[in-house]
């Protein structure tokens, strides 16, 4: 832990202190300028990702989770679109009551509660962390303390659960329409503040980007790094809590309905709640190795992190287990343990990637990866202010696989996810469709920005290590 309380960011070890007023911007970041596929991928997503999430939703409350029940029903004439509006629950007090605390509770344990859990966990990297350097030369303080407001929260509901029984463990799947309204509300509020803090009261203006494509800055987001006050940073709050503190809850309100409407709890059920909990308790448990991810390192605050955090992600991420309380699957014990041993496959090469990353980068190459002195490729690129910062790529360990083999065991843990809903339905197998299409593009984004970024030695970096994800195909 004293280690990791020494670290500081490799690139800021390596800075070199020729701070040059005449250098010419710099283009790594968010794109300056917007392309027409840009710019119509981004309307299709302003228009009809909200459509999207209602349509999974709603066909789950009203068609059983039949995916193309719906669709049909409307081309044959069977029901109108009014027909399925109408059945459709409107936004309800006891929502938005639920709702708000909620979101209140969580802004609480994030902003008062400084963190405990690195004093007595050993291994933690909890409390006060620096994040990465961003394009205009900052570095942000963080306050990480999302594994300690995780706890709190699942003690509190499972102490309500088995001992105060003020409200009903599946009060989330009961409610779980009118709270979509909720949360679709708060997404799009903070996505337009952000937008207006941007242009009026932005936290760092030399982070600030504006493509002058009103659509575009608005779902790209204009300001790095918004922040009210000191420490309430809309990037961590809005990408951790409330939407992952709330998926293992979500999954644990759908583990409660099946009791209730089956008296049993299927095994499929146990192992949605198992390998997506072993999945977002890594990520509380390295939050302040999340600081250095894409999500915060690059990207910027809009609408695709503000409304997609709100919205989209416990929406989306959480349908396995929607779907089993309508289709409660009990699998043989080999298939369970088939998925099992995939879901833990996926996950060890998701994390030990990770840390290998992050280790390395950390250590500043000072270390060792399976057993041996890292391989890596030295690399520079110049900050905004045109001070020169040196860093360095690896290539050894499962970077030398491939580029992203931590999306590849990401990937098979997201198949595991849906395999335990057995094959009948497709709903369920959105989940790995749409973390394909978000970690390709992803890659092909960050390869285009390392690009921006390192020049000539990133192109060194790619003939050292030429596949993406799957050594040999891609
Ligand atoms: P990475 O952790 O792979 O970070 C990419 C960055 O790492 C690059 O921009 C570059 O940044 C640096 N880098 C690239 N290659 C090397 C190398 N060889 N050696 C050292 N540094 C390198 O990607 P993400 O932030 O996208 O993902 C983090 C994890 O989160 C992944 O495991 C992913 O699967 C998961 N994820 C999950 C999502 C979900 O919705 N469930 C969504 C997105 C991600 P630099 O500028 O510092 O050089």
């Amino acid at each position: 832990m004293a280690a990791h309380q020494e670290k500081k960011s490799e690139e800021r070890n390596h800075k070199s202190t020729q701070n040059n007023a005449q250098a010419p911007q710099v283009q790594w970041g968010r794109a300056w300028e917007v392309d027409w596929f840009s710019l119509a991928s981004i309307l299709f997503l302003l228009m009809f990702a909200p459509l999207i999430v209602y349509y999974f939703i709603m066909s789950c409350d009203q068609y059983q989770c039949f995916l193309t029940a719906p669709l049909v029903d409307l081309l044959t004439g069977k029901a109108r679109l009014s027909d399925i509006w109408n059945k459709t629950p409107t936004l309800t007090y006891t929502a938005a009551g639920i709702y708000t605390v909620w979101v209140a509770f969580q802004v609480i344990l994030y902003v008062f509660l400084p963190d405990f859990c690195h004093k007595f966990l050993p291994g933690y990297v909890g409390g006060v962390q620096e994040g990465a350097v961003t394009p205009a030369g900052a570095v942000n303080k963080y306050e990480i303390n999302g594994l300690q407001a995780w706890i709190i929260t699942h003690a509190l509901w499972f102490a309500n659960a088995y001992y105060f029984h003020y409200f009903s463990p599946t009060i989330i799947f009961d409610n779980w329409i009118p709270l979509l309204w909720c949360a679709n509300i708060l997404g799009y509020v903070v996505s337009t503040f952000a937008m207006i803090k941007g242009y009026f009261f932005p936290t760092n203006a030399k982070d600030c980007k504006f493509t002058g494509n009103f659509f575009y800055d608005y779902m790209m987001g204009i300001e790095f790094n918004p922040r009210i006050g000191k420490w309430f940073d809309f990037k961590l709050f809005f990408n951790g809590r409330p939407g992952i503190v709330a998926w293992t809850l979500i999954n644990l309100s759908y583990a409660a309905k099946q009791q209730q409407l089956y008296g049993q709890v299927t095994n499929s059920m146990i192992l949605v709640n198992v390998l997506q909990g072993i999945y977002v308790l890594d990520f509380f448990w390295n939050e302040a190795w999340y600081l250095k991810t894409i999500d915060i390192c690059h990207d910027h605050f809009g609408w695709y992190l503000g409304w997609g955090d709100c919205v989209w992600l416990p929406y989306l991420y959480t349908l396995q287990g929607l779907y089993l309380v309508y289709h409660p699957v009990q699998l043989s014990t080999a298939n369970a343990t088939g998925i099992l041993v995939l879901g833990l496959i996926g996950y060890y090469i998701f994390r030990t990637t990770n840390h290998q990353k992050d280790l390395f980068r950390r250590t500043n190459g000072n270390c060792k990866i399976w057993g041996k002195k890292p391989e890596y490729i030295e690399c520079s690129y110049m900050s905004v202010d045109g001070t020169k910062y040196y860093s360095k790529l690896l290539t050894s360990g499962f970077w030398g696989w491939a580029r992203h083999f931590n999306y590849t065991g990401d990937l098979m843990g997201s198949l595991a996810y849906c395999l335990t809903c057995g094959l009948e339905h497709i709903l369920p197998y959105f989940y790995i469709v749409y973390m394909t299409v978000l970690l390709v593009h992803r890659c092909i984004r960050d390869e285009h920005r390392c690009l921006s970024k390192y020049g000539k030695d990133w192109k060194r970096y790619t003939a050292a290590v030429p596949y993406r994800l799957v050594p040999g195909l891609f």
